[in-house]
């Protein structure tokens, strides 16, 4: 069976295509050569899952899912959050992006954060969500060489690494899009 995964990360293809069930097929945006960016106008991780989602399912046709991910900060009231990518501006710079996180955490004590990861289905045009979540904190400077976005500054709970200290292996084990990912492999084989 195909799905459509509306992403043109290779790394989250490969993610996902070492737990799907035998029998399913992923193709991503870049197979189907579609290079049209869906406007991410959302205001929360849920929102921007399900447009992307139903804007893939209307043009294809097709059983589809569709992620939106983000990091929210507890002393910053939940931001980045939805706006993780661009939290320090349109270029999407991760480095810009964790220096204006510590810097808006500079003498702060509460430094408990959390990444979330919201998966939207639509399978025989029915649309179903599943969530990832894991809990940790911001460190108070840059670790590690792994990863991407704000891993240098993640520090999941029980852990003393951040995640950029993490290999991918051992970072995909715990992570949000792994927690998520799982949901939705468990739903398909049910
Ligand atoms: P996306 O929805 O997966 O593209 O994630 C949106 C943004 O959230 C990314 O550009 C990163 O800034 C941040 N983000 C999401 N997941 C992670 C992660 O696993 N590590 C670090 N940053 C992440």
């Amino acid at each position: 069976m195909q799905l459509i995964f509306g992403t043109h990360n290779q790394n989250k293809v490969e993610e996902i295509t070492k737990i799907l069930p035998s029998g399913y097929v992923i193709k991503s945006l870049t197979d189907l050569n579609f290079n049209t960016e869906i406007e991410e106008s959302g205001t929360t991780l849920e929102e921007n899952a399900l447009i992307k989602a139903t804007s893939i399912f209307n043009i294809f046709k097709k059983d589809c899912f569709a992620d939106d991910s983000g990091l929210m900060v507890n002393a910053l009231g939940g931001r980045p959050g939805v706006l993780s990518a661009r939290y320090a501006g349109n270029q999407k710079i991760a480095k810009d992006n964790t220096d204006k996180l510590l810097s808006e955490l500079k003498g702060v004590n509460d430094r408990r954060a959390q990444f979330k990861t919201v998966i939207a289905l639509i399978l025989g045009g029915n649309k179903y969500l599943f969530e990832g979540v894991i809990k940790g904190e911001i460190s108070t400077s840059p670790k590690g060489q792994y990863g991407f976005g704000y891993d240098p500054v993640f520090i999941p709970e029980k852990y003393e690494l951040t995640f950029a200290q993490l290999t991918m292996h051992e970072k995909n084990k715990i992570s949000h899009r792994a927690r998520a990912f799982k949901k939705l492999v468990r739903f398909l084989k049910s």
